[in-house]
C-alpha cells in the first residue's frame, strides 16, 4: 500500500526513499582540490612551471650554507649576488649574506640582461 509522507510524496515503506536518497545525494562529499602551496615570495603571475621550480629551490637556499649547493653562478656585477636558472624566461636572484643565501627577486631574462649588464642591481 502506498501511502502518503510528510514530505508531500507517495510511497511504501516507513519512511520516503526519495527524500532519503535525495538528502543522501548532497551528503556527498566532493573531493577538495587543495591549491598547490607557493612560498608567498614567490610572485603569483609567474607561469606554473617556473614557480614550481622557485618553491622547490626556496626550501633548498633557505637551508643552503654555499651558493654552489643550490647551482647558483654569481653576478659578475656584484659578487655578492647569485642567480638560479629557473627556465628559458626566468632567473632568480639571491644575494649573499655571510654563509645563507636570501631571496632578492625572480626576474625575467630582458629584466635580468638590462640589469646585469649596467650599474649594480635594484634589490626591490
Ligand atoms: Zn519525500
Amino acid at each position: 500500500m502506498k501511502k502518503r509522507f510528510s514530505c508531500g510524496h507517495f510511497g511504501k515503506g516507513s519512511y520516503c526513499h526519495r527524500c532519503k536518497q535525495e538528502s543522501e545525494k548532497v551528503e556527498e562529499v566532493k573531493p577538495v582540490k587543495i591549491k598547490e602551496f607557493y612560498d608567498p615570495r614567490i610572485d603569483v603571475s609567474l607561469p606554473k612551471g617556473a614557480a614550481k621550480k622557485a618553491n622547490k629551490l626556496l626550501k633548498e637556499i633557505d637551508k643552503a650554507t654555499n651558493y654552489r649547493q643550490v647551482k647558483a653562478n654569481k653576478l659578475k656585477i656584484d659578487s655578492n649576488l647569485v642567480y638560479i636558472r629557473l627556465n628559458k624566461k626566468y632567473r632568480m636572484i639571491l644575494e649573499r649574506i655571510g654563509k645563507k643565501l636570501s631571496f632578492v627577486k625572480i626576474v625575467d631574462h630582458g629584466t635580468f640582461d638590462q640589469e646585469t649588464s649596467g650599474a649594480r642591481m635594484k634589490r626591490t
